[in-house]
């Protein structure tokens, strides 16, 4: 009888093949459940949400395994396949990361337990909500209702959930280093999109071609910090907030590329952004670009964030302060680390990277609006927003884990599946959330981006 009673437990947890709810209600199920798995990384944890994916995985006959380093055993990622034909091509890869951006100093600003799913006032409560849970129990959602429905496929689909997005090596590295062959795609799907709504209710659709490349860099100040009776011209203090403090006036050169360029002229042709479109030529001229960016800046600055390398001091200890620049691709490091000596023209002060191996630097290449998943995504979308919407690639100020993918080859999208109102918390904010009717037509569109990608017709 116990047995039974376990059986039938995993039946209500996990939604066994008989049972027929909604694509939009199972994905709202597999949301839940995430969210109320923490995963705030540090510590991360994310084996919780491996164990979880696994056992819906299994519970469907979907081919799965908990994949990462042995040494790390609570930080598991997840890899899942459906066999397709391959008549169409090489597989298509789905990922999200299991992890999610702490909670904690801010818990107590949330209206609602930020680990509790809980449905409020219309939305859904939690960590993860946006970043990116919706977008993996979206993904899950749609493997298990092809398997359910036993579709024929055309070319294998692969989620990949990774761990450690937040943070570091036991995640989407961990898996090309290891696990190539498992995850190995012509091309994949990610978070890291951006869909603007405008007041008329057009949207813009921005599939991530490509992101700004985190490079840290650290300063350090040398000579004698002397004594108030004997003060010292070399004293590395000065010297060091002289230098932070002519980094944070220095303007960055503007470089518009063809992905940003194309971007913000379609946002111009929205009514909100209208003000944009004198201001484009303007950057496209160097006499008149710093002036048109900062203009930009004052409206937005996550658009002027786009034009130019930007640089954070993350922290100043001592006679040491840390960089957080986030450049912009067509510029190598050391072009970046070249010019920050000359801003900071003081020989006292050595700049160098911090300790680490560099983050890849991938540019879009000129096809990587032509292959199959492209199309497919413009087409979906165009499908379920038939008068309001266009598609465009943009570049992300924003890193995520496409970077490594795209480095070894493979085009990854960044595709936001789902509706905000504007104003909306944003991801890592207090009171991330999501509205029911924001998630089914998420799942919706992914679900028809998977058919066209990798569907038998
Ligand atoms: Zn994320």
């Amino acid at each position: 009888m116990r047995r039974v009673w376990a059986v039938l437990l995993l039946v209500a947890a996990f939604g066994m093949a008989d049972d027929n709810r909604s694509l939009g209600d199972r994905t709202r199920q597999y949301l839940t459940d995430l969210v109320r798995l923490d995963t705030s990384n540090p510590p991360g944890n994310e084996t919780r949400v491996a164990d979880y994916l696994k056992k819906v995985a299994d519970s469907f006959g979907i081919k799965a395994e908990e994949l990462g380093d042995p040494k790390d055993p609570k930080r598991m990622n997840f890899v899942a396949r459906l066999p397709g034909s391959g008549s169409k091509g090489r597989p298509l890869l789905l990922m999200a990361h299991s992890d999610v951006f702490p909670v904690a100093p801010d818990q107590a600003k949330w209206s609602a337990d930020p680990f509790g799913a809980e449905l409020k006032n219309g939305y859904i409560y939690g960590r993860g909500t946006l970043n990116a849970k919706s977008l993996l129990a979206s993904e899950l959602a749609v493997m298990v209702e092809i398997k359910r429905r036993n579709l024929k496929l055309s070319r294998d689909v692969i989620l990949v959930s990774e761990a450690d997005e937040e943070g570091g090596m036991t995640g989407i590295q961990w898996l090309i280093q290891n696990a190539w062959s498992k995850i190995d795609a012509e091309f994949a799907l990610n978070e890291g999109g951006s869909l603007i709504e405008s007041k008329d209710g057009a949207k813009v659709f921005g599939i991530q071609t490509m992101e700004k490349i985190p490079t840290r860099v650290i300063l350090t100040a040398h000579g004698t910090v002397g004594t108030g009776a004997l003060p010292r011209a070399d004293n590395p203090y000065v010297h060091l907030s002289d230098a932070v403090s002519r980094l944070s006036k220095a303007e960055q050169p503007i470089r518009v590329n063809s992905t940003t360029r194309r971007y913000l002229r379609d946002l111009a042709n929205l009514s909100d952004y209208a003000w944009l479109a004198p201001l484009l030529p303007k950057l496209e001229t160097p006499a008149t670009a710093a002036a048109a960016a900062a203009q930009i800046r004052a409206k937005n600055d996550e658009l002027d964030d786009m034009l130019h390398t930007t640089i954070s001091i993350t922290s100043l200890v001592a006679s040491e302060a840390q960089l957080d620049v986030r450049r912009m691709p067509s510029e190598t490091r050391e072009d970046v680390l070249t010019r920050l000596r000359q801003i900071i023209n003081d020989t006292s002060v050595e700049v160098a990277f911090a300790p680490g191996p560099p983050m890849p630097t991938v540019q879009a290449g000129p096809r990587t609006t032509m292959t199959p998943l492209y199309t497919a995504m413009e087409r979906a979308i165009a499908r379920i927003y038939p008068r309001d919407a266009v598609t465009i690639p943009y570049m992300s100020r924003g890193a995520t884990d496409s970077g490594f993918l795209r480095s070894r080859g493979m085009p990854v999208y960044g595709v936001a599946l789902f509706l905000r109102e504007p104003g909306e918390p944003r991801v890592r904010s207090v009171d991330e959330r999501i509205t029911p009717k924001a998630l089914d037509d998420g799942v919706e569109l992914l679900w028809q981006i998977v058919q066209e990608t990798a569907g038998e017709n």
